[in-house]
């Protein structure tokens, strides 16, 4: 094991849990952090929501679970290179896509449309909420109990209203401070991973070409460097090849970087880092602005696709009329979802009621909330 820097976050150090608990025997906290996520419900229905294809459009696509998975395997080798809590950055990665809807962004657009007249919804807090209120396993509280730390990572952003309403987990956003190294780079490492597997994933879908991908200037040389090094390459081999190069130099990249502009600022601790006020964990001018040119180009040619765009639609419409249905009816809601509502309501009324059906609907799985739709509108399925 490597000896943690003094601007890591350490286990003992940490600023605790919502409710008190004695430490475990083996496990320091923030790996139970990461144990805990692993056991949750939310976390195993990751597995059947959409990244940016539904799941059932193929096996080989990536889905939440695998794209958390991806996103903890970078974070770990930054959080490790660094000498930062490996842990709390994976803890955070495994954790921050517990709040997404079915169907990727355009679930949660949808909801927060929905949502309007209760206070909105966003899939970052809602990761939040999974943690805090909506697991429900252990006998001494609800929620999972985690860190404040993997909790500060998991709220990545979060507007000032809503900020003002989490207590000293909101602080920062008010008072423009920074959360700990390891929750930057968990977020950094989700960035480098949906760009570089979308590329991937589109290009096995069939949107984009590696002829449109010559675009890219990241892409363009790591491709020329791969195809000059094996001329014969089968092509699921080149496109691998290039994107883990792709991968690695940003990876590569940011460490350096990221060292660098934390000797520059020379925090002595984890609060130094909160109090900097800008982000530490950062990738070079030149990388930063390879990224975009890749972010720019996914946004053009794949996530304004006209097939992503169709199934964009249908999600949002089967989000939308359950929500309406749920509303107009609320005994076709099954029973811990009443009860967990009229728990809501008594404190909150009509937006609380919102809130409970927006929370039903945010844990379905893509399949689940496809079956569901069909169950309520279908006439061909009356049971
Ligand atoms: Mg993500």
């Amino acid at each position: 094991m490597y000896e943690l820097k003094s601007y890591a976050a350490f286990d003992g150090g940490s600023r605790g849990r919502i409710h008190e608990e004695p430490e475990a025997a083996m496990r320091p906290a923030f790996q139970r952090d990461r144990d805990r996520v692993i056991h949750s419900a939310a976390f195993r229905r990751l597995e059947y929501k959409t990244q940016v294809f539904v799941n059932h459009e193929g096996d080989m696509f990536r889905t939440r679970l695998t794209h958390s998975i991806e996103v903890a395997q970078i974070a770990r080798t930054i959080a490790r290179a660094l000498c930062l809590n490996e842990d709390l950055s994976e803890a955070i990665a495994l954790a921050h896509d517990l709040g997404h809807t079915p169907f990727g962004h355009a679930g949660q657009d949808s909801l927060n449309k929905c949502m309007h007249d209760y206070g909105g919804f966003e899939h970052n807090l809602q990761s939040l909420r999974v943690v805090d209120v909506l697991e429900e396993k252990y006998a001494a509280f609800t929620g999972l109990n985690l860190s404040f730390e993997t909790r500060e990572g998991i709220l990545k952003h979060c507007s000032r209203t809503n900020a003002a309403m989490l207590g000293p987990l909101g602080e920062r956003f008010l008072n423009g401070e920074q959360p700990g190294l390891e929750a930057q780079v968990a977020n950094i490492a989700d960035e480098i991973a949906y760009n570089h597997h979308d590329v991937d994933d589109g290009l096995r879908a069939g949107l984009v070409s590696l002829d449109d991908l010559q675009d890219v200037e990241s892409f363009r040389e790591a491709f020329a460097e791969v195809t000059e090094l094996w001329p014969d390459l089968a092509e699921r081999r080149v496109i691998h090849e290039v994107i883990r190069r792709m991968i690695n130099r940003q990876v590569l990249d940011l460490i350096e970087t990221s060292q660098n502009t934390i000797d520059q600022h020379a925090p002595g601790s984890i609060d130094d880092v909160r109090a900097t006020g800008v982000p530490l964990i950062l990738l070079s001018e030149e990388a930063s602005n390879r990224h975009l040119e890749l972010k720019r180009f996914l946004r053009a040619n794949l996530y304004r696709h006209y097939r992503v765009h169709r199934m964009t639609l249908k999600a949002a419409r089967i989000v939308e009329a359950l929500f309406n249905v749920f509303s107009d009816d609320t005994r076709l809601l099954p029973r811990p979802a009443r009860d967990h509502m009229a728990e809501l309501e008594e404190a909150d009324g009509a937006a609380g009621r919102g809130r409970a059906i927006a929370d039903y609907i945010a844990g379905m799985t893509d399949r689940f909330a496809i079956a569901e739709h069909e169950r309520i509108f279908s006439a061909s399925t009356l049971t």
